[in-house]
């Protein structure tokens, strides 16, 4: 069972360069596997990565080594706080973190609160009916990588939203 879900992954997953080191993952034995909620969210949040790394056929080591960091971290803080923060590290890296600045649907400036839609693209609350952060909060989050100026309850917002397609 704790190690079921990486055992899946490998399965689903046939770039070549990525296996070898999944397993090697599972050798790990990380404590929170036997954390009923904390796996589950990990199962959860794992998902969208096989949904987005289907189609690749080479993967690099960074995906790897987010994986492991955040696999590391996973029962130390909320796990959505770590996925979040990770995620954000993944955008950056596909170089696809979108500014801070303008709405993504209208264009026009963001104000003191923004919303985040998929892929983080930022958006008028008004404009997509969805939660508001404080942009500084959202700033924080993109230009340092970390959460800690987010609740608990935006947290699980975002984390939702990252669901719906990473
Ligand atoms: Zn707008």
């Amino acid at each position: 069972m704790q190690t079921g879900y990486l055992v899946d992954f490998e399965v689903q997953e046939d770039g070549k360069g990525f296996l070898p080191r999944m397993r090697s993952l599972r050798h790990y034995g990380f404590p929170w596997l036997f954390d009923r909620g904390r796996l589950l969210l990990w199962h959860q949040w794992i998902a969208g990565f096989e949904k987005h790394l289907r189609d690749t056929e080479t993967l690099e080591p960074f995906y790897f080594e987010l994986l492991l960091s955040a696999a590391k971290r996973w029962d130390r803080q909320n796990p959505k706080r770590i996925a979040i923060e990770h995620y954000v590290a993944l955008l950056r890296h596909e170089g696809r973190l979108y500014p801070l600045q303008a709405c993504y649907i209208c264009d026009k400036p963001l104000q003191k609160k923004a919303s985040l839609m998929t892929a983080f693209k930022p958006a008028h609350p008004e404009c997509i009916y969805a939660p508001a952060y404080a942009l500084e909060k959202l700033r924080f989050l993109f230009d340092e990588g970390k959460s800690l100026l987010l609740e608990d309850d935006e947290l699980s917002h975002l984390f939702e939203t990252m669901r719906k397609g990473l």
